[in-house]
């Protein structure tokens, strides 16, 4: 069997208590589920990962407790946001879904609503998030709540009818669509001003 450092080990006990599966476990170190199953198997005989287990436990009580109810519902999109930048190659900036519930719930503990049509989620649910930069990751600072459906079709969502879109454009023809007529540019600054300032603060909060 290859030797592998105990930097490797740390990083795939640490894995083992965030109960990451061993098959993510061992796509992301590059060791055999085998191997790794070998050492859960050690690690919990020897009473480390039975502290580690709890530590896992206390983690996600405290998670439940910050998201108000909501945890179901912000670990979806959590982990549908990772897959996302996973499968597209880009960099996910977070390591866990308890740095991301301010980008879900606003300080009262309530569900943001979406930063474009300021529409709120269906009860008990919460809007996923719009990275700002399409070529960036869902990072801290590139990320503002967004609706992803509509009552009567998802294409009247504001992620999918901006999609094929610069930011920019898409806020242009938005606003001149409510004033009914050309708008200032400074309007449009004015705005986008808005959305990258929201986004700012999220990402600076995330920090503290
Ligand atoms: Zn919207």
């Amino acid at each position: 069997m290859k030797a592998h450092s105990e930097e490797i080990r740390k990083q795939v006990l640490e894995l083992l208590r965030q109960q990451r599966s061993q098959k993510e476990i061992s796509e992301r170190v590059e060791v055999p589920a085998r191997t790794i199953e070998d050492w859960a198997v050690e690690w919990r005989k020897d009473g480390t990962l039975v502290g580690y287990k709890r530590a896992g436990q206390e983690f996600t009580n405290r998670a439940k407790q910050m998201s108000n109810g909501y945890y179901k519902t912000i670990r979806k999109r959590y982990l549908g946001m990772r897959w996302t930048d996973k499968e597209a190659g880009r960099t996910f900036g977070f390591s866990n879904p308890t740095q991301a519930i301010h980008y879900y719930l606003d300080e009262s503990g309530n569900p943001r609503p979406c930063i474009y049509c300021g529409r709120r989620p269906d009860a008990g649910k919460v809007w996923g998030l719009d990275r700002i930069d399409s070529s960036l990751g869902h990072q801290p600072g590139n990320l503002v709540p967004c609706c992803s459906s509509h009552p009567e079709n998802p294409k009247l969502s504001c992620q999918l009818s901006k999609s094929k879109f610069s930011l920019r454009s898409w806020i242009e023809m938005a606003l001149m669509r409510a004033y009914g007529h050309e708008v200032p540019s400074l309007l449009v600054d004015m705005r986008m001003a808005e959305i990258l300032s929201l986004a700012k603060e999220l990402g600076e909060k995330g920090q503290n």
